[in-house]
């Protein structure tokens, strides 16, 4: 299993091959970039897309035109992947259950949300943003991309202290932090149930989101002995009954953490987290 750095980093270094970028990015260019062609046909409900070489040498895409436009043109980026990583699809289980994403998998999925969200283009757009989910709704707008891919990459390549939380069925799954939150020790627990009274659980029993509120840090972050002014955004995707929060804290700075956390939350979970890392938790994370 590659890194997932390493997997980041071949995709830039791809992206570079493609010519110069226009937003939002041309998936098919990039399909073309390995000698592809992309057909939008009807596949099964569960089923993304999948690829073949052709005997005349041409690399297949098929795409499920039934699905939205924007997962249509991740999944492109992930069938991309598949060829220039040289990984043999496994799309047994379904795309958006984390718990049984395969290892490889997860590695194109890093792979087509750089293609997707190409860094160069889209780390100034998260510096010049406003923090919540109107901007990053903008953003998602802008690159042609999920609020889910977009929001996830918000966070890690924001300056602010920030983290991006994705929750299915009511409990946590995933989160990704920036630097800043990182060096904080904000740690939100995987499979946590979202706090009961925050705006993520309100959102996902039916109110209709407003706008950031303030949120209690306690309630998120393990351990959290800190003061700070922390902020809470939420969107929920009821198809998957999947919510999506957005946290940050306002304070410029907070005060520095107490030094035997980090190895406790390296000991404890062993994950790392990278730029450009997607959503899409596995076992594979589970390294030393
Ligand atoms: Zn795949």
């Amino acid at each position: 299993m590659m890194d997932e750095l390493a997997v980041a980093m071949k995709a830039r270094e791809f992206i570079g091959k493609c010519g110069p970028l226009a937003l939002p990015v041309s998936v098919d260019a990039y399909a073309a970039q390995v000698g592809g062609v992309v057909k939008r046909e009807v596949l099964q409900e569960h089923e993304d897309a999948w690829s073949f070489r052709t005997p005349t040498g041409k690399y297949r895409i098929c795409v499920n035109c039934t699905h939205n436009g924007r997962r249509q043109r991740f999944s492109v980026c992930h069938e991309v992947a598949h060829e220039v990583l040289g990984i043999a699809a496994d799309h047994s289980a379904p795309s958006w259950s984390f718990s049984r994403r395969p290892p490889g998998e997860i590695a194109c999925d890093v792979f087509a949300a750089e293609l997707l969200l190409p860094y160069k283009l889209f780390k100034p757009r998260v510096d010049a943003a406003d923090m919540g989910f109107a901007a990053i709704g903008d953003l998602a707008d802008e690159f042609d991309a999920s609020l889910m891919s977009t929001g996830s990459r918000f966070a890690t390549f924001s300056r602010e202290l920030c983290a991006f939380v994705l929750s299915e069925g009511g409990r946590v799954r995933y989160t990704a932090r920036s630097a800043s939150m990182r060096s904080a020790k904000a740690w939100v627990r995987p499979g946590m149930d979202l706090p009961p009274d925050s705006l993520s659980a309100r959102v996902r029993s039916g109110a209709i989101p407003s706008g950031p509120e303030p949120a209690e840090p306690d309630q998120w972050f393990e351990d959290w002995e800190r003061d700070g002014s922390l902020f809470e955004d939420a969107r929920h995707l009821g198809a998957w009954d999947q919510t999506l929060t957005l946290l940050w804290f306002e304070d410029e700075d907070l005060p520095p953490p107490r030094p035997e956390r980090k190895q406790w939350e390296e000991e404890t979970y062993g994950l790392r987290e990278l730029d450009g890392e997607l959503p899409w938790p596995g076992r594979s994370k589970r390294r030393r």
